[in-house]
């Protein structure tokens, strides 16, 4: 896949960003209460692409918009691959597309990755807790021998969820599918495959560090966790040794860019620090040209 050349304005790439549309509502069903109830937070209401293109635009940032299919493990709809793809149409100065594929689905998955390239999205997303799966079991090599070969980037949830948190059993999701480790075995065994790592991966950060700094081809982005709340030794490290490493990522619409900005000025980086984080790490992981 070609390096895509982004508009030279760009001050930030969010890596983390969902979908607020109807097709994103109707792809949560009630894991989705259990999410907003975690993450306290307001945002509940339909928000159209155009408006969260909108939103990015204004304060001159792109954002990665993230696909997703977890029919076999939660019986929802997927948000259509085509959906983002459109969206990204749309919205090209600011979208950049994640396809997902449910990884159960065997041939059929290795087939729509090709046709996500094909769209023209630049990477896939999972979700190992949601759609119940170890990333590092080799059944599901055959889905990342495709993205390695066609370029995608490919991002992994990792650590707890806030979806179905709180809820009796939460509602049958197993948080082993979350640890990092699992990830270690899919870098080792595709070292041209690019791995975003999302969240601060409590409670195992610790093993996540760990995996970012071994593996060249492992970046982390900072989503999903409201940065005042950072473990210590995550902050440590995107200041020092993982700086090259660490990605701005909010997990909107579930946190705001606003708070996500505020909360991690207060930790005070280097300048050039919070460009790398902010930017330039993110050009690397999702092969940008400015
Ligand atoms: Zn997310």
């Amino acid at each position: 896949m070609d390096a895509l050349k982004i508009p030279q304005d760009i001050v930030a790439i969010d890596v983390h960003v969902h979908p607020a549309s109807q097709e994103a509502a109707d792809s949560g069903g009630e894991y989705l209460q259990w999410a907003r109830r975690h993450f306290k937070t307001e945002v509940g209401s339909v928000v159209s692409l155009d408006a969260t293109a909108a939103m990015y635009r204004e304060q001159r940032m792109m954002c990665v918009l993230l696909g997703k299919d977890e029919r076999s493990n939660t019986g929802l709809p997927a948000i259509p691959n085509d959906v983002l793809a459109q969206a990204v149409k749309d919205h090209p100065d600011t979208f950049i597309g994640f396809g997902a594929v449910d990884p159960h689905l065997g041939k059929w998955a290795v087939h729509e990755v090709q046709r996500i390239a094909d769209l023209g999205l630049r990477g896939l997303k999972f979700q190992p807790i949601t759609q119940g799966f170890f990333p590092n079991d080799e059944a599901y090599y055959p889905i990342y021998e495709a993205a390695q070969s066609l370029g995608l980037t490919t991002l992994f949830h990792s650590g707890t969820t806030g979806i179905g948190a709180g809820a009796p059993g939460g509602m049958g999701l197993r948080l082993k599918y979350g640890r990092p480790i699992h990830l270690d075995d899919v870098a080792a065994d595709f070292p041209d495959l690019t791995i975003i790592a999302a969240h601060p991966g409590w409670p195992w950060t610790d093993e996540l560090l760990a995996i970012a700094v071994h593996k060249s081809n492992v970046f982390i982005d900072m989503s999903g966790w409201a940065p005042k709340h950072f473990p210590p030794l995550f902050v440590q490290y995107a200041r020092t040794v993982l700086q090259d490493k660490m990605l701005f990522g909010t997990d909107w619409p579930l946190l705001t860019i606003e708070r996500w900005q505020a909360e991690f000025a207060a930790y005070d980086f280097p300048a050039a620090v919070v460009k790398k984080i902010m930017l330039e790490n993110a050009k690397r992981a999702l092969r940008l040209e400015q």
